[in-house]
């Protein structure tokens, strides 16, 4: 009987609640458990809603919530005790029933034809119901009762399906017997000699979200086939557990009746809901359609909105119908066809194909991982390749093949349209210093935003190539291939194989592998891989190590700066290490790496894809460059009116009017005259100040305030750091002498104050210290936004803090060390 039903006055006791997510979370959290007993205060018929007194509260639910509450009611079961009702109720009676009621489990066996169900069914309830070796012999459900401990168990054989969809008559009525019986458990028969096609079922009921066990039957033709297959590691996969049996000879069967108990009373561990990886597009199609139906409580309270979601892409008419009664139909239907052309656009494949290809791809993943040997003979094609692609050995080499391959292709293609970049920023400062009349506006556009901004848009060809690769890979498929081959050596630093990718794309820039971390279904491995992704030495530190190797390694160029990417991928581990261990310290659930079938991309998409990824970048990079950009130049620029050591103008006058000089000659006296007034007002201006003001803190590591400095402007963008350098050791900094002039600066420069006044400043021992910590400090303002944005504001601080402590200790460790011995 149903709560709804249970009139004025009346008591009845809860034996089960169905429904499902938020519904079942309200309704169980305000005490409606099994068991429980519950008064009805006002039930009027046609009321909405219906007022209840349960544990002392009263509590008012709607007549479509009452009516997934199943009750006995104390009167039921004996109408005619009601008519003669003289006071006294037979309580014993009344509570074996109840007891009775809430002790009974109902299951239904659920698989392909063929898979053992039946026989499984007359094993257990020892009937003996026609067992036929063809589809179709169960043409209807059967029921059987079971006593297993304190518990009456219904089980329901049903027909056998290879799918739940619509397309037969034994579809629908499984389907339907599933929605309207909603049994407590769905016991999913599965022949083990045909894991892969059977399975197909398994991620239909995991979308709907529904309680499920398996039963590997047939587990003696497995092991016949000498077929290793790690079945709990499956189970805590799929959050479902696994039972091997053998129904014909009834192996297994009281372990699966145990487990089915277990289940039942929440129990057992594995048992978790998991939802199917279908790929960042239909994904992002899923949660569209799901946040139209969630603006329906009915059906949000009876389905699963994701299942729904899924199967409306699926265009299943039975879900179309389903969805039609809705007051917002008309909203829902038009979301979902919008979202089908978007997926078949870019697919150019039926929606429906896309979403079973995609749960091919979970099968694949899991069944790679959990068994050796041939897995069934259904077996496809795409499995042998992914046999190499995924090779424990094999698979690297091909894997670095590749990398190798994109890196090469990014930098020697990008470097011709980033020096026609190169050129037109400069053209373009040009021009516009001699149209923009001279002061704080001139300087503002010339020296601020274009130099700023110009300095990062001449990576763009880099960026969008790397991107382009990377597309490409993600794309055709062969990602989640390196996802897979990653997984393990990932584990070993608590996390997991798909971090790998944000990670990888670290080396170009940091700000899309963090945003890439949204790839991560678990918010712990997002947090971890977001936070170590700045120590992937990103291309904008590039320049800043070129400078220092070619200044003071001129002799191991490759081996130094080698060991600077080193050191951030080994400081990334410890690091991840040290977080799994502390911050992060939690059991972590495994779950299926997928292998989406192999696809040919069209460029059309990749550039597409690249475009996106790029934009996203761009309009980062561009708004928090573009005001730090100006935030650094106003520090540098004010205050105005500082005192010089000497009268440059003058100096300038005087070169000037100076008749024995040639014209080159002149210039360059005035250029270098320039360059020191410059340099002097960069030390008197605000950010001079604050160079010398931390400089106390960065003299342990061997730097001075100009150092300092350039750390400071490095905080907006790491490429930033050589120009500073440029101005504050007053070189000229030109493109195409390769900044040679700096680095002869740099190797002159000599310490003005303080203990080591008279010393070089720079000796390989502090470069090297520089170079790690323009690593590891502070990735760089538009690293920190994107943190902050998938993050929130706690993390993004976080990471600030931690990386610069790091930075420091490491350099400080470095210098102290390295003076001992040098
Ligand atoms: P249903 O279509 O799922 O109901 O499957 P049936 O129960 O009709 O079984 C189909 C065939 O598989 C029958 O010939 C059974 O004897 C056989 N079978 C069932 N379970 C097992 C098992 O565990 N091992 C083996 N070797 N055969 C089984
Ligand atoms: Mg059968």
């Amino acid at each position: 009987m149903k709560l709804s039903e249970i009139p004025d006055n009346s008591k009845a006791v809860i034996i089960r609640v169905s429904g499902h997510g938020a519904f079942r979370k309200r309704i169980t959290e305000m005490g409606f458990i099994k068991g429980k007993t519950v008064t009805v205060i006002k039930n009027a018929p046609l009321q909405d809603p219906i007022e209840y007194e349960i544990m002392g509260y009263h509590i008012s639910l709607r007549r479509s919530e009452a009516l997934m509450i199943e009750v006995a009611y104390y009167n039921e079961q004996d109408d005619q005790q009601i008519a003669n009702y003289n006071g006294t109720f037979d309580e014993k009676k009344l509570k074996t029933s109840i007891k009775e009621k809430c002790n009974t489990i109902n299951i239904a066996l659920v698989g392909n034809p063929n898979c053992g169900k039946t026989t499984l069914f007359n094993y257990a309830s020892g009937s003996h119901a026609k067992v036929g070796n063809y589809g179709g012999v169960t043409v209807d459900s059967k029921e059987a009762i079971v006593r297993s401990g304190d518990y009456k168990i219904i089980i329901t054989d049903l027909p056998g399906t290879y799918s739940i969809t619509e397309f037969t008559p034994e579809e629908l009525f499984v389907r339907n017997h599933i929605a309207e019986n909603a049994p407590d458990i769905v016991v999913n028969v599965i022949d083990a000699s045909n894991l892969e096609r059977n399975l197909f079922l398994t991620t239909q009921l995991i979308d709907m979200n529904i309680k499920v066990i398996i039963a590997l039957n047939m587990y003696d033709e497995l092991e016949q086939k000498g077929i290793k297959l790690n079945y709990s590691e499956l189970g805590r996969m799929l959050g479902i557990p696994i039972i091997p049996t053998v129904a014909v000879n009834g192996k297994g069967i009281s372990d699966l009746f145990s487990k089915i108990i277990d289940v039942y009373e929440d129990k057992d561990p594995v048992v978790r809901h998991i939802h199917i990886n279908y790929g960042s597009l239909i994904e992002h199609s899923i949660k569209q359609i799901q946040a139209e139906l969630k603006k329906n409580n009915e059906l949000a309270d009876r389905f699963s909105t994701r299942y729904i979601a899924i199967k409306l892409l699926e265009k299943e008419s039975t879900t179309e119908k389903l969805v039609s009664s809705l007051n917002n139909a008309e909203n829902i239907i038009q979301k979902v066809k919008k979202e089908i052309r978007k997926l078949e656009d870019e697919y150019n494949e039926r929606s429906e194909t896309i979403i079973t290809d995609a749960k091919y791809g979970f099968i694949s993943g899991a069944l790679l991982e959990t068994s050796s040997g041939e897995i069934g003979h259904s077996i496809r094609k795409r499995i042998d390749i992914d046999r190499l692609l995924t090779h424990k050995f094999w698979g690297f080499p091909i894997f670095f093949f590749f990398m190798w391959l994109m890196f090469q292709a990014t930098f020697t293609l990008g470097s011709f349209p980033m020096e026609w970049i190169e050129t037109a920023v400069t053209e373009f400062g040009l021009l516009a210093g001699q149209i923009i009349p001279e002061g704080a506006v001139h300087d503002l556009l010339i020296d601020g935003i274009i130099a700023g901004v110009g300095g990062v848009i001449v990576f763009l060809p880099n960026i969008l190539l790397l991107f382009f690769f990377i597309s490409l890979m993600e794309d055709t498929g062969y990602m989640s291939r390196v996802a897979f081959i990653m997984d393990k050596l990932m584990h070993k630093i608590g996390l997991h194989g798909k971090s790998f990718i944000p990670l990888l794309m670290g080396f170009g820039c940091n700000v899309p592998a963090v945003m890439a971390t949204r790839t991560l279904e678990n918010r712990k491995d997002r947090l971890l891989t977001m936070l170590i992704t700045p120590f992937m030495s990103c291309s904008a530190r590039l320049p800043v190590y070129v400078l220092m190797i070619s200044a003071f390694f001129p002799d191991n160029q490759g081996l130094v700066l080698f060991s600077i990417y080193i050191i951030g991928i080994i400081l990334a581990v410890l690091i991840a290490l040290v977080l799994k261990k502390t911050v992060f310290a939690k059991q972590d659930v495994p779950f299926v790496m997928e292998l989406p079938p192999y696809r040919i991309p069209t460029i059309k998409n990749s550039i597409m894809h690249m475009w996106f990824k790029g934009s996203q970048y761009l309009r980062k990079m561009g708004s928090v460059i573009l005001i730090a950009s100006i935030l650094i130049w106003a520090l540098s620029y004010y205050p105005r009116n500082v005192e010089y050591s000497s009268e440059f103008m003058h100096q300038i006058a005087s070169v000037k009017s100076d008749t024995s000089l040639t014209y080159s000659a002149k210039n360059m006296k005035i250029n270098e005259i320039e360059l020191r007034m410059q340099s002097e007002h960069q030390e008197r201006s605000y950010i001079g100040s604050l160079g010398k003001f931390i400089e106390p803190a960065i003299r342990p590591l061997g730097f001075d305030w100009k150092i300092g400095i350039s750390i400071l402007t490095g905080l907006a963008a790491k490429e930033i750091v050589v120009g500073s350098m440029g101005v504050l050791y007053q070189a000229e900094m030109n493109a195409d002498e390769n900044s040679g002039t700096l680095k002869i600066k740099l190797q002159q420069q000599i310490h003005t104050s303080g203990e080591l006044k008279g010393q070089k400043v720079f000796t390989p021992l502090v470069a090297f210290g520089f170079m790690l910590f323009v690593l590891i400090y502070f990735p760089c303002v538009a690293v920190i936004a994107a943190i902050k944005k998938e993050a929130g504001w706690g993390w993004a601080v976080f990471a600030m803090i931690y990386t610069t402590s790091i930075a420091w200790v490491v350099a400080f460790v470095t210098y102290s060390i390295g003076s001992l011995f040098l």
